[in-house]
């Protein structure tokens, strides 16, 4: 080839960023495929230019492999750089000619990487590894490396067209949450709930919180889902127990960061224009990020597993003034969404009970086996006086953000947990016996 080399104008590539490269540093000539007299570049020129992005964006697999995703050498040149077949036949030969991206790079079949995430993968790994040997709490080079995977998530945003950030509250996108709490069979506690869910059903308070996906220990976060039944799922009750769902309204504009359409993310861009790789880097590993951050845990892992996406949610919360997140339901087969509001956020308003009156439960245990409770009363006080109400300050500065619709407080009985499966037959074989002279 070398020599005879053939040239190519900007007319004849398709690639945006090769054709603006082409039109600055082309060398005027007759282009060899269409003749035109004109600023071109040659074969060997776009070689350069697409064994890198073979060699970074392509898995090799062998010519057996039956893939259907698998591509020729002269098919990845005419997709990336939109060329003619003629045109990227040339490039094709001249590439396996030169061996250097893989040696019989003719004998093999090559299959996009969708996974390039360039050095945010070794900084996920440096922070995860920070956070669990090291030290639990947030460090400074740990926010550093977090600034780095999430800053300027909103030009990201307008740059891929999906929407990362959701507004919910008043005029957003939504203005309800549901929450739901297990009850198993004591009935004291759940009557306590429906006495007062707008305490009981809003979370545990600060002191007693336990960690979870999005919190540490002692951080109260409200966890909460789009709609009631993933409410009850997410809440993982045992057959036989009985469960309280309650719906909150948003009361004031709120911020979230949308993980589920961070999965959605697509990251577009000239894959041979240096500035869009990282960009495009960085949206591949939000989306891996964001799959690791709603997988399922298992329950002795939680401890462990928590760890790296409760620092994500205490960063979100501080820096990026998040309210809160929302990300796919695991329980229910990431087809649902749930809602987390961080600490911050997370403040259901109090309703008062009218002075002189008392609350009390009434369930119907003769007609239902079940004591599903039949209704909650506000009656007058009888053979007390009206307690004298001593009102105090609440220490509690954060802005109500939830207030319960006391008319949509739901009492469920669990019948049975429905279950969905892969299943995979094991295949036992029998090696034949070799017997051993
Ligand atoms: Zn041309």
């Amino acid at each position: 080839m070398k020599g005879c080399s053939k040239h190519i104008c900007p007319n004849c590539v398709g690639e945006e960023f090769i054709k603006k490269l082409n039109c600055d540093k082309g060398k005027h000539r007759a282009c060899s495929y269409c003749s035109n007299d004109s600023p071109t570049l040659s074969v060997e020129q776009l070689a350069d230019k697409v064994e890198p992005v073979l060699e970074n964006n392509y898995w090799k697999v062998d010519r057996d492999v039956c893939v259907s995703a698998a591509q020729q050498v002269q098919n990845v040149v005419a997709k990336e750089l939109c060329v003619a077949d003629e045109i990227a036949n040339d490039v094709a030969s001249e590439i396996r000619q030169r061996g250097n991206v893989y040696p019989d790079s003719g004998n093999f079949l090559y299959i996009h990487d969708n996974s390039g995430i360039g050095q945010f993968g070794s900084l996920w790994h440096k922070f995860e590894n920070c956070l669990t040997t090291k030290s639990r709490f947030f460090s400074p080079s740990a926010k550093t490396i977090l600034d780095e995977i999430f800053g300027d998530l909103s030009k990201l945003n307008s740059l891929s067209g999906a929407s990362i950030v959701t507004i919910a509250g008043p005029g957003g996108e939504f203005q309800d949450i549901f929450r739901a709490r297990v009850f198993g069979d004591d009935d004291q506690k759940l009557n306590s709930a429906l006495r007062k869910p707008w305490i009981d059903l809003a979370g545990p308070p600060s002191e007693v919180a336990s960690a979870g996906r999005m919190n540490a220990h002692g951080i109260s976060v409200f966890y909460g889902a789009k709609d009631e039944l993933t409410a009850i799922y997410e809440a993982r009750p045992p057959v036989g127990s009985k469960v309280v769902v309650a719906e909150f309204s948003i009361q004031r504009t709120v911020r979230l960061l949308n993980i589920t359409s961070l999965k959605s993310v697509e990251a577009k861009g000239s894959s041979f224009d240096p500035s869009e790789v990282r960009r495009m880097e960085r949206a591949n590993f939000l989306r891996i990020l964001s799959e690791r951050m709603s997988r399922p845990v298992m329950p002795n892992n939680e401890l462990f597993e928590y760890l790296p996406t409760q620092a994500v949610a205490d960063y979100l919360a501080t820096e990026a003034d998040f309210d809160g997140i929302i990300y796919p339901s695991v329980q229910r087969g990431h087809r649902t969404s749930n809602v987390a509001l961080f600490h911050h956020a997370a403040r259901v308003e109090e309703e008062e009970v009218m002075e002189g009156k008392r609350l009390s439960v009434e369930m119907d245990v003769l007609d239902n086996p079940f004591g599903i409770v039949r209704r909650v009363w506000e009656k007058p006080e009888r053979d007390r006086k009206a307690p004298s109400i001593v009102k105090f300050e609440n220490p509690d500065t954060r802005p109500e953000t939830l207030k319960i619709k006391l008319e949509n407080v739901t009492n469920h009985y669990v019948k049975e947990v429905k279950m969905d499966t892969e299943s995979f037959i094991v295949p036992r074989d029998v090696e034949p016996l070799a017997w051993l002279p």
